[in-house]
Protein backbone atom coordinates (compact mmCIF):
# COMPACT_ATOMS: atom_id res chain seq x y z
CA UNK A 1 0.00 0.00 0.00
CA UNK A 2 1.26 3.77 -0.21
CA UNK A 3 0.39 7.22 0.46
CA UNK A 4 -1.36 9.29 -2.36
CA UNK A 5 -0.14 13.44 -2.71
CA UNK A 6 -1.84 15.47 -4.95
CA UNK A 7 0.12 18.82 -5.31
CA UNK A 8 -1.25 21.96 -7.00
CA UNK A 9 -3.38 19.94 -9.15
CA UNK A 10 -6.14 21.54 -11.39
CA UNK A 11 -7.70 20.77 -14.41
CA UNK A 12 -9.35 23.02 -17.38
CA UNK A 13 -11.77 21.29 -20.11
CA UNK A 14 -11.26 24.26 -22.36
CA UNK A 15 -11.57 27.49 -20.86
CA UNK A 16 -13.36 26.02 -17.78
CA UNK A 17 -11.69 25.31 -14.95
CA UNK A 18 -13.11 22.22 -13.41
CA UNK A 19 -10.75 21.89 -10.75
CA UNK A 20 -8.84 25.38 -9.45
CA UNK A 21 -5.92 24.24 -7.81
CA UNK A 22 -6.04 20.92 -5.10
CA UNK A 23 -4.09 20.18 -2.54
CA UNK A 24 -4.54 16.57 -0.86
CA UNK A 25 -2.07 14.41 0.86
CA UNK A 26 -3.24 10.40 1.80
CA UNK A 27 -1.73 8.42 3.95
CA UNK A 28 -0.77 4.96 3.55
CA UNK A 29 -3.68 2.96 5.10
CA UNK A 30 -6.37 5.72 4.93
CA UNK A 31 -9.82 5.62 3.39
CA UNK A 32 -10.64 9.29 2.29
CA UNK A 33 -14.30 9.78 0.57
CA UNK A 34 -14.13 12.67 -2.02
CA UNK A 35 -17.64 14.25 -0.81
CA UNK A 36 -19.96 16.81 -2.58
CA UNK A 37 -22.71 17.63 -5.01
CA UNK A 38 -23.17 16.66 -8.60
CA UNK A 39 -20.19 18.25 -11.10
CA UNK A 40 -18.37 20.03 -8.45
CA UNK A 41 -15.29 17.68 -9.62
CA UNK A 42 -14.95 14.20 -6.92
CA UNK A 43 -14.43 12.16 -10.89
CA UNK A 44 -12.63 13.92 -12.60
CA UNK A 45 -10.32 14.40 -9.49
CA UNK A 46 -9.82 10.31 -9.16
CA UNK A 47 -9.65 10.32 -12.60
CA UNK A 48 -6.58 12.03 -12.70
CA UNK A 49 -5.21 9.61 -9.57
CA UNK A 50 -6.08 6.31 -11.89
CA UNK A 51 -4.60 8.44 -15.14
CA UNK A 52 -7.07 8.21 -17.07
CA UNK A 53 -7.44 12.07 -17.07
CA UNK A 54 -4.42 14.55 -17.46
CA UNK A 55 -3.62 17.28 -15.04
CA UNK A 56 -3.57 20.94 -16.54
CA UNK A 57 -1.55 21.46 -13.75
CA UNK A 58 0.22 20.21 -10.58
CA UNK A 59 1.80 16.83 -9.54
CA UNK A 60 0.72 13.75 -8.72
CA UNK A 61 2.63 11.23 -6.05
CA UNK A 62 1.52 7.66 -5.63
CA UNK A 63 4.09 6.32 -2.57
CA UNK A 64 6.40 9.11 -3.22
CA UNK A 65 7.01 8.07 -6.95
CA UNK A 66 5.49 11.04 -9.27
CA UNK A 67 3.54 9.75 -11.69
CA UNK A 68 2.27 12.89 -13.32
CA UNK A 69 2.64 11.49 -16.75
CA UNK A 70 2.73 7.40 -15.78
CA UNK A 71 -0.09 5.66 -17.94
CA UNK A 72 -2.86 4.07 -15.50
CA UNK A 73 -1.49 0.63 -16.17
CA UNK A 74 1.96 1.88 -14.65
CA UNK A 75 0.42 3.39 -11.41
CA UNK A 76 -0.65 -0.27 -9.51
CA UNK A 77 -4.24 0.91 -8.41
CA UNK A 78 -7.22 -1.09 -8.83
CA UNK A 79 -10.80 0.72 -9.72
CA UNK A 80 -14.26 -0.38 -9.08
CA UNK A 81 -16.79 2.13 -11.00
CA UNK A 82 -20.41 2.52 -10.44
CA UNK A 83 -21.34 0.17 -13.43
CA UNK A 84 -19.05 -2.54 -12.61
CA UNK A 85 -18.11 -2.97 -16.16
CA UNK A 86 -18.25 -6.83 -16.01
CA UNK A 87 -17.46 -8.87 -18.79
CA UNK A 88 -20.85 -9.98 -19.74
CA UNK A 89 -19.67 -13.11 -21.91
CA UNK A 90 -16.77 -13.90 -19.17
CA UNK A 91 -17.71 -16.19 -16.24
CA UNK A 92 -17.46 -14.36 -12.71
CA UNK A 93 -13.88 -16.53 -12.27
CA UNK A 94 -12.47 -14.89 -15.67
CA UNK A 95 -13.90 -11.93 -15.43
CA UNK A 96 -12.36 -11.58 -11.34
CA UNK A 97 -9.08 -13.18 -12.86
CA UNK A 98 -8.57 -10.78 -16.04
CA UNK A 99 -5.85 -7.93 -14.10
CA UNK A 100 -3.70 -11.32 -13.90
CA UNK A 101 -4.77 -12.57 -17.71
CA UNK A 102 -3.36 -9.50 -19.05
CA UNK A 103 -0.02 -9.43 -16.57
CA UNK A 104 0.29 -12.79 -18.19
CA UNK A 105 -0.35 -14.77 -15.27
CA UNK A 106 -0.62 -18.21 -16.39
CA UNK A 107 -4.35 -20.00 -16.20
CA UNK A 108 -4.00 -22.26 -13.26
CA UNK A 109 -2.69 -20.21 -11.12
CA UNK A 110 -4.76 -16.99 -11.94
CA UNK A 111 -8.39 -19.08 -11.17
CA UNK A 112 -6.69 -19.97 -7.58
CA UNK A 113 -6.17 -16.25 -7.19
CA UNK A 114 -9.58 -15.38 -8.48
CA UNK A 115 -10.91 -18.62 -6.29
CA UNK A 116 -9.01 -16.88 -2.90
CA UNK A 117 -10.57 -13.68 -3.32
CA UNK A 118 -13.91 -15.15 -4.11
CA UNK A 119 -14.28 -17.29 -1.09
CA UNK A 120 -13.56 -13.70 0.82
CA UNK A 121 -16.01 -11.94 -0.85
CA UNK A 122 -18.70 -14.76 -0.90
CA UNK A 123 -19.31 -15.35 -3.97
CA UNK A 124 -17.15 -18.34 -4.37
CA UNK A 125 -20.03 -20.44 -5.42
CA UNK A 126 -21.04 -17.97 -8.10
CA UNK A 127 -17.72 -18.42 -10.06
CA UNK A 128 -19.10 -21.02 -12.82
CA UNK A 129 -21.98 -18.00 -13.96
CA UNK A 130 -22.37 -15.32 -16.16
CA UNK A 131 -22.82 -11.18 -14.97
CA UNK A 132 -26.33 -11.35 -15.94
CA UNK A 133 -27.22 -14.66 -13.97
CA UNK A 134 -25.98 -13.10 -10.38
CA UNK A 135 -27.58 -10.23 -8.88
CA UNK A 136 -26.62 -6.69 -8.29
CA UNK A 137 -24.71 -7.11 -4.98
CA UNK A 138 -23.07 -10.22 -6.47
CA UNK A 139 -22.06 -7.90 -9.53
CA UNK A 140 -21.11 -5.42 -6.71
CA UNK A 141 -18.97 -8.14 -5.32
CA UNK A 142 -17.23 -9.26 -8.16
CA UNK A 143 -16.12 -6.17 -9.28
CA UNK A 144 -14.44 -5.53 -5.94
CA UNK A 145 -12.60 -9.10 -6.26
CA UNK A 146 -11.70 -7.94 -9.44
CA UNK A 147 -10.28 -4.93 -8.04
CA UNK A 148 -8.36 -7.10 -5.14
CA UNK A 149 -7.27 -9.61 -7.05
CA UNK A 150 -4.18 -7.97 -8.40
CA UNK A 151 -2.02 -6.67 -5.02
CA UNK A 152 -1.86 -2.94 -5.83
CA UNK A 153 -0.61 0.18 -4.15
CA UNK A 154 -3.85 1.90 -3.66
CA UNK A 155 -7.53 1.31 -4.80
CA UNK A 156 -9.78 4.14 -6.02
CA UNK A 157 -13.62 4.03 -6.18
CA UNK A 158 -16.27 6.17 -8.00
CA UNK A 159 -19.87 5.47 -6.48
CA UNK A 160 -19.82 1.86 -6.47
CA UNK A 161 -22.77 0.94 -4.22
CA UNK A 162 -24.99 3.70 -6.20
CA UNK A 163 -26.59 0.77 -7.93
CA UNK A 164 -27.36 -0.94 -4.67
CA UNK A 165 -30.85 -0.98 -3.57
CA UNK A 166 -30.82 0.34 -0.18
CA UNK A 167 -30.52 -2.28 2.11
CA UNK A 168 -28.15 -3.77 0.26
CA UNK A 169 -26.10 -0.47 0.13
CA UNK A 170 -26.03 -0.95 4.04
CA UNK A 171 -24.84 -4.10 4.02
CA UNK A 172 -21.81 -3.64 1.21
CA UNK A 173 -20.69 -0.51 2.90
CA UNK A 174 -20.04 -2.76 6.51
CA UNK A 175 -18.16 -4.51 4.23
CA UNK A 176 -16.37 -2.33 2.36
CA UNK A 177 -15.16 -1.06 6.04
CA UNK A 178 -14.24 -4.30 7.27
CA UNK A 179 -12.16 -4.94 4.44
CA UNK A 180 -10.06 -1.81 4.01
CA UNK A 181 -9.46 -1.66 7.80
CA UNK A 182 -8.68 -5.21 8.40
CA UNK A 183 -6.15 -4.88 4.97
CA UNK A 184 -4.81 -1.56 5.58
CA UNK A 185 -5.99 -0.42 2.05
CA UNK A 186 -5.32 2.18 0.96
CA UNK A 187 -8.42 4.09 -0.51
CA UNK A 188 -9.71 6.97 -2.62
CA UNK A 189 -14.09 6.82 -2.73
CA UNK A 190 -16.03 9.79 -4.68
CA UNK A 191 -19.93 9.33 -3.17
CA UNK A 192 -22.20 11.98 -3.31
CA UNK A 193 -23.82 10.24 -0.37
CA UNK A 194 -22.44 12.05 3.53
CA UNK A 195 -23.94 8.88 5.02
CA UNK A 196 -21.99 6.89 3.05
CA UNK A 197 -18.48 9.28 3.28
CA UNK A 198 -19.47 9.47 7.02
CA UNK A 199 -19.45 5.73 7.80
CA UNK A 200 -16.46 4.67 5.28
CA UNK A 201 -13.81 7.85 5.85
CA UNK A 202 -10.58 8.26 7.89
CA UNK A 203 -11.02 11.60 6.30
CA UNK A 204 -13.13 13.40 3.87
CA UNK A 205 -12.69 16.08 1.48
CA UNK A 206 -15.25 17.91 1.01
CA UNK A 207 -15.63 19.03 -2.19
CA UNK A 208 -17.48 22.25 -3.88
CA UNK A 209 -17.19 23.93 -7.53
CA UNK A 210 -13.65 22.36 -7.54
CA UNK A 211 -12.12 23.28 -4.58
CA UNK A 212 -11.40 21.01 -1.49
CA UNK A 213 -13.65 23.30 1.47
CA UNK A 214 -12.61 21.26 4.29
CA UNK A 215 -10.88 18.10 4.45
CA UNK A 216 -10.99 16.82 7.89
CA UNK A 217 -12.10 12.95 10.50
CA UNK A 218 -15.79 12.50 9.80
CA UNK A 219 -16.54 13.77 13.61
CA UNK A 220 -14.64 16.84 13.10
CA UNK A 221 -16.09 17.88 9.84
CA UNK A 222 -19.68 16.91 11.61
CA UNK A 223 -19.03 18.75 14.72
CA UNK A 224 -16.75 21.89 13.61
CA UNK A 225 -18.35 22.38 9.81
CA UNK A 226 -15.96 25.23 8.04
CA UNK A 227 -18.57 26.69 6.41
CA UNK A 228 -22.35 26.92 5.83
CA UNK A 229 -21.70 24.60 2.85
CA UNK A 230 -20.27 21.31 4.71
CA UNK A 231 -22.99 22.31 7.51
CA UNK A 232 -25.89 21.77 5.05
CA UNK A 233 -24.53 18.94 3.10
CA UNK A 234 -23.24 16.74 5.75
CA UNK A 235 -25.68 15.52 8.40
CA UNK A 236 -28.86 14.00 7.54
CA UNK A 237 -30.99 16.32 8.39
CA UNK A 238 -28.41 18.54 8.17
CA UNK A 239 -27.57 21.39 10.12
CA UNK A 240 -30.07 24.09 10.07
CA UNK A 241 -29.25 27.65 9.07
CA UNK A 242 -30.42 30.57 10.46
CA UNK A 243 -29.80 33.85 9.31
CA UNK A 244 -29.75 36.48 11.78
CA UNK A 245 -28.34 39.78 13.21
CA UNK A 246 -26.11 40.31 16.42
CA UNK A 247 -25.88 43.49 18.36
CA UNK A 248 -24.14 44.27 21.38
CA UNK A 249 -26.28 45.25 24.31
CA UNK A 250 -24.46 46.00 28.01
CA UNK A 251 -25.34 41.90 28.80
CA UNK A 252 -23.45 40.74 26.01
CA UNK A 253 -24.36 39.53 22.45
CA UNK A 254 -27.65 38.70 21.39
CA UNK A 255 -28.77 37.41 17.89
CA UNK A 256 -32.00 37.54 16.67
CA UNK A 257 -33.61 36.76 13.38
CA UNK A 258 -36.29 34.61 11.28
CA UNK A 259 -37.78 33.60 14.93
CA UNK A 260 -34.41 32.32 16.33
CA UNK A 261 -33.67 34.19 19.36
CA UNK A 262 -30.26 33.70 21.72
CA UNK A 263 -29.99 34.85 25.10
CA UNK A 264 -26.64 37.31 25.86
CA UNK A 265 -23.67 36.23 25.99
CA UNK A 266 -20.13 37.01 26.09
CA UNK A 267 -18.24 37.88 22.97
CA UNK A 268 -14.90 36.79 22.06
CA UNK A 269 -11.75 37.85 19.76
CA UNK A 270 -12.86 35.42 16.93
CA UNK A 271 -16.37 36.58 16.79
CA UNK A 272 -15.48 40.54 17.80
CA UNK A 273 -13.35 40.31 14.76
CA UNK A 274 -16.17 38.83 12.79
CA UNK A 275 -18.72 41.75 13.71
CA UNK A 276 -16.21 44.30 12.82
CA UNK A 277 -16.78 43.41 9.19
CA UNK A 278 -20.79 42.31 9.40
CA UNK A 279 -23.64 42.01 11.76
CA UNK A 280 -24.94 39.70 10.01
CA UNK A 281 -24.46 36.38 11.18
CA UNK A 282 -25.76 32.57 10.63
CA UNK A 283 -26.98 30.53 13.79
CA UNK A 284 -26.34 26.83 12.86
CA UNK A 285 -27.30 24.24 15.23
CA UNK A 286 -28.36 20.29 14.25
CA UNK A 287 -31.31 18.84 14.10
CA UNK A 288 -30.78 16.20 17.50
CA UNK A 289 -29.63 19.51 19.66
CA UNK A 290 -33.32 20.80 19.34
CA UNK A 291 -35.86 19.97 21.64
CA UNK A 292 -39.72 21.19 21.93
CA UNK A 293 -40.14 24.19 24.09
CA UNK A 294 -42.68 23.51 26.91
CA UNK A 295 -44.56 27.15 27.24
CA UNK A 296 -43.57 30.13 24.98
CA UNK A 297 -41.78 31.71 27.23
CA UNK A 298 -37.99 32.74 27.34
CA UNK A 299 -34.82 33.13 25.09
CA UNK A 300 -32.55 30.60 22.96
CA UNK A 301 -35.62 29.23 21.26
CA UNK A 302 -36.48 29.05 17.63
CA UNK A 303 -40.63 29.82 16.96
CA UNK A 304 -42.44 29.01 13.95
CA UNK A 305 -45.36 27.33 13.19
CA UNK A 306 -45.57 23.07 12.34
CA UNK A 307 -44.89 22.08 9.25
CA UNK A 308 -44.43 18.24 9.59
CA UNK A 309 -44.36 15.78 12.07
CA UNK A 310 -42.82 12.26 11.07
CA UNK A 311 -42.63 9.52 13.19
CA UNK A 312 -39.69 7.32 12.22
CA UNK A 313 -39.70 4.95 15.20
CA UNK A 314 -37.80 5.53 17.95
CA UNK A 315 -37.64 9.47 16.99
CA UNK A 316 -39.12 11.98 15.12
CA UNK A 317 -38.61 14.59 12.94
CA UNK A 318 -40.09 17.67 13.68
CA UNK A 319 -40.14 21.04 11.07
CA UNK A 320 -41.42 24.41 11.58
CA UNK A 321 -41.64 26.55 9.39
CA UNK A 322 -39.78 30.49 10.61
CA UNK A 323 -40.47 33.60 9.27
CA UNK A 324 -38.74 34.57 5.46
CA UNK A 325 -38.96 31.16 4.56
CA UNK A 326 -36.73 29.47 6.69
CA UNK A 327 -37.47 25.62 8.12
CA UNK A 328 -35.81 24.43 10.63
CA UNK A 329 -36.04 20.24 11.80
CA UNK A 330 -35.90 18.86 15.30
CA UNK A 331 -34.85 14.94 15.50
CA UNK A 332 -36.79 14.37 18.89
CA UNK A 333 -37.20 11.30 20.92
CA UNK A 334 -40.84 9.84 21.26
CA UNK A 335 -44.03 11.80 19.30
CA UNK A 336 -44.65 15.18 19.44
CA UNK A 337 -48.06 16.65 20.04
CA UNK A 338 -48.24 19.55 18.05
CA UNK A 339 -51.04 20.81 15.51
CA UNK A 340 -50.19 21.32 11.89
CA UNK A 341 -49.55 24.91 11.03
CA UNK A 342 -50.00 25.31 15.05
CA UNK A 343 -47.27 27.90 17.15
CA UNK A 344 -44.76 25.68 17.85
CA UNK A 345 -41.16 26.53 19.37
CA UNK A 346 -37.77 24.59 19.45
CA UNK A 347 -35.66 25.18 22.01
CA UNK A 348 -31.58 24.64 22.16
CA UNK A 349 -28.24 25.35 24.45
CA UNK A 350 -26.01 28.20 23.79
CA UNK A 351 -23.28 26.10 24.08
CA UNK A 352 -24.69 23.72 21.19
CA UNK A 353 -24.73 26.42 18.39
CA UNK A 354 -22.27 27.48 15.76
CA UNK A 355 -21.66 30.58 13.86
CA UNK A 356 -20.31 31.77 10.70
CA UNK A 357 -19.88 34.58 9.30
CA UNK A 358 -21.17 37.09 6.93
CA UNK A 359 -19.20 35.38 4.02
CA UNK A 360 -20.58 31.63 5.86
CA UNK A 361 -17.17 30.99 7.34
CA UNK A 362 -17.25 29.30 10.85
CA UNK A 363 -15.89 31.44 13.44
CA UNK A 364 -14.24 29.45 16.22
CA UNK A 365 -15.04 29.38 19.42
CA UNK A 366 -18.53 29.16 20.73
CA UNK A 367 -21.19 30.89 23.04
CA UNK A 368 -20.25 29.72 26.57
CA UNK A 369 -17.36 27.86 25.59
CA UNK A 370 -13.77 28.84 25.13
CA UNK A 371 -12.58 29.68 21.95
CA UNK A 372 -11.11 26.79 19.88
P1 LIG B 1 -21.14 13.53 -10.32
O1 LIG B 1 -21.36 13.30 -8.86
O2 LIG B 1 -22.37 14.01 -11.02
O3 LIG B 1 -20.46 12.39 -11.01
P2 LIG B 1 -18.62 14.93 -10.07
O4 LIG B 1 -18.45 15.74 -8.84
O5 LIG B 1 -17.93 13.63 -10.11
O6 LIG B 1 -20.15 14.80 -10.44
P3 LIG B 1 -17.17 15.50 -12.47
O7 LIG B 1 -17.67 14.32 -13.22
O8 LIG B 1 -15.77 15.47 -12.00
O9 LIG B 1 -18.11 15.86 -11.25
O10 LIG B 1 -17.37 16.78 -13.40
C1 LIG B 1 -17.02 18.09 -12.97
C2 LIG B 1 -17.34 19.09 -14.08
O11 LIG B 1 -16.47 18.88 -15.17
C3 LIG B 1 -18.75 18.96 -14.61
O12 LIG B 1 -19.27 20.24 -14.81
C4 LIG B 1 -18.57 18.22 -15.92
O13 LIG B 1 -19.56 18.57 -16.81
C5 LIG B 1 -17.20 18.70 -16.37
N1 LIG B 1 -16.52 17.68 -17.17
C6 LIG B 1 -16.14 16.45 -16.78
N2 LIG B 1 -15.54 15.78 -17.78
C7 LIG B 1 -15.52 16.62 -18.85
C8 LIG B 1 -15.02 16.53 -20.20
N3 LIG B 1 -14.41 15.43 -20.62
N4 LIG B 1 -15.18 17.61 -20.99
C9 LIG B 1 -15.78 18.73 -20.55
N5 LIG B 1 -16.27 18.89 -19.29
C10 LIG B 1 -16.15 17.85 -18.45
Amino acid sequence: MASIQLDKIGKSFGAVDTIREIDLAIGDGEFVCLLGPSGCGKTTTLRMIAGLEQPTRGSIRIGGRDVTCAQPKDRNIGMVFQDYALYPHMTIADNIAYPLKVRGVVEAARHEKAGEIAQVLHIDHLLDRLPAQISGGQQQRTSLARALVHPADAFLFDEPLSNLDARMRVEARAFLYHLQRSRGMTAVYVTHDQAEAMALSTRIAVMCAGDIVQYAPPLEIYRRPATTFVAGFVGDPPMNLVAVEAARSEHGITLRGAGLEVSPFASWLALDRALEHSDRITVGVRPEHLRIAKGDAGTNRLRGKLFANEAMGPESLVTLDLDGGVRVTARVFGDATVRIDGDAAFAFDTDRITLFDAQGVRIPGGAESSPN
